[in-house]
């Protein structure tokens, strides 16, 4: 948390960005997002791009990022195919065989820890399975073999679900059910929300105070609360202010905002509570809201959070024009 009066970036030593929703929509970038992470570079705050896709390497990643405007180094991109890596070298001895199911990418960050990648189940001492386009029937089978042997398994993320301009296609989680339903086994996660990809992109930063920023309660804030690290909640993707109102406290950001020039302003300020500028009272059925001098939508949404948290209410009631303006411009439809 923040000393007073610093700014949410200043407080912080390493700013963990996810992607889509927060950087980014598909191909283009969200206004403002070059500027932001220059200005972060500017003030010498490491700048991490953290991504639960296994399936492209970093410098990939980081070139799309610069097709974008956005300024990105390899080294700064964070994959959950080097979580997954990492995982798997903290349990197994030096030149174990790995059983790869996923992309090149992959393959060569298990290579990188020292370990052997291998296509086949015999002798294999664990599993690791990411997202892969061409992954099939013959890859899942070797890998069901050797997770029925007894071998370690690691599934980079499982994300049920992959996001494409075509719209939801199955991601890795899918292939993950795949292998649970034939062997009845549970993998070990790397990817968010599980802790390790926060910590082994902190530590590529040799940071030790990051700041965890994504546009998802139930990946991006889930994950950091799950790894201990502060988080920042943004509203350029997914989760809506509904959804926020009615998280559960393992999916609650400890700073939320518009977008990410809040990076500039006062931590303090992004943190949910009663603010100076909006009542917000609690009823037998519904939130109160009033306004009391501010307009900011945002203000009155770090308001409502905290009674919402406390109480368990979610219906709002504005009781002023402005107030009805602000829930309005949060697209929380107000209870007669
Ligand atoms: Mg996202």
């Amino acid at each position: 948390m923040a000393t007073d009066g610093d700014t949410l970036a200043a407080t912080y030593d390493v700013m963990l960005f996810d992607l889509d929703g927060t950087v980014y929509h598909g191909p283009e970038p969200i206004p403002g997002v070059a500027e932001v992470i220059r200005g972060l570079r500017d003030a010498g705050t490491a700048v991490r791009f953290v991504t639960n896709n296994a399936s492209r390497a970093p410098g990939d990643v980081a070139e799309s990022l610069r097709g974008m405007d956005i300024d990105a180094d390899a080294a700064e991109v964070s994959t959950s195919a080097q979580a997954a890596a990492k995982v798997l070298s903290e349990r197994l001895p030096r030149g174990a065989k790995v059983v790869i199911i996923g992309a090149p990418a992959l393959e060569n960050e298990v290579a990188a820890v020292g370990l052997e990648p291998v296509r086949a189940a015999e002798n294999a001492a664990a599993v690791v399975q990411g997202h892969w386009a061409e992954t099939g029937w013959k890859h899942l089978a070797e890998g069901c073999l050797a997770i029925r042997a007894g071998a370690l398994w690691v599934a980079c993320n499982v994300d049920a679900t992959l996001p494409t301009e075509r719209g939801l296609l199955p991601g890795n989680g899918s292939m993950v059910a795949a292998l649970k339903a034939a062997t009845g086994a549970e993998p070990v996660v790397a990817g968010k929300p599980e802790a390790p990809l926060f910590h082994t992109a902190t530590q590529s930063a040799n940071a030790s105070k990051p700041l965890a920023i994504g546009d998802r309660l139930d990946t991006d804030i889930a994950g950091a609360v799950t790894a201990g690290v502060d988080s920042l909640l943004v509203f350029t993707g997914v989760s809506t202010p509904a959804d926020l109102l009615a998280a559960k406290t393992t999916e609650r950001p400890t700073y939320l905002a518009a977008d990410l020039e809040a990076l500039d302003q006062p931590a303090d300020d992004l943190v949910p509570g009663p603010q100076k500028g909006w009542q917000v009272d609690v009823g037998e059925h519904t939130l109160r809201a009033s306004a009391k001098g501010s307009k900011d939508p945002y203000e009155l949404l770090r308001a409502l959070c905290h009674e919402a948290w406390q109480s368990g209410l979610t219906a709002v009631k504005p009781q002023d024009d402005v107030a009805a303006a602000a829930l309005a411009a949060l697209g929380l439809t107000p209870t007669a």
